[in-house]
């Protein structure tokens, strides 16, 4: 599989929120869960996992969706446009939606979660598939890599 290379940039639906990514992802993702599926107007949504040191975004942003521990969702406060998710504190992670990104064409899942929720006519070309999330550190530990060797 082809290695796009950084920087990557985009931009909300108004503009108003530019986003910019110097690494290369640690991890593309499709989530069929309920949330996501509202969240996103659609049957899943897509991630693109980048390192936070990495990553930047400029504009004004609010925080919606589902109030959860560990996890803070990120919209443009004038487009309101789903634009990037902080995963737990410390986790130096941040869950950039790749719809975001020009470059979103480059970004086609390597896995999917939650498809015990999944829409029964979707079917995505992914390596690895979860019926809920990955179970344990180890285990994401173990995607992170098989991302990075593909
Ligand atoms: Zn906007
Ligand atoms: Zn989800």
């Amino acid at each position: 599989m082809q290695h796009p290379k950084p920087p990557f940039s985009g931009a909300c639906l108004c503009g108003a929120a530019q986003v910019r990514v110097t690494a290369e992802p640690l991890l593309t993702l499709a989530c069929h869960c309920r949330d996501c599926q509202k969240l996103s107007a659609s049957a899943f949504s897509l991630t693109v996992m980048v390192p936070q040191d990495s990553f930047t975004c400029s504009g004004d942003l609010i925080v919606g969706g589902r109030k959860s521990d560990g996890r803070v969702h990120y919209f443009c406060a004038s487009c309101l446009n789903f634009v990037y998710s902080q995963i737990g504190t410390g986790s130096g992670r941040i869950n950039l939606r790749s719809s975001v990104l020009k470059e979103a064409a480059l970004f086609a899942p390597f896995v999917e979660l939650m498809t015990e929720e999944k829409q029964p006519w979707v079917s995505l070309p992914v390596q690895h598939s979860f019926a809920r999330y990955p179970e344990s550190a180890a285990q994401v530990q173990d995607l992170l890599e098989a991302y990075r060797d593909r």
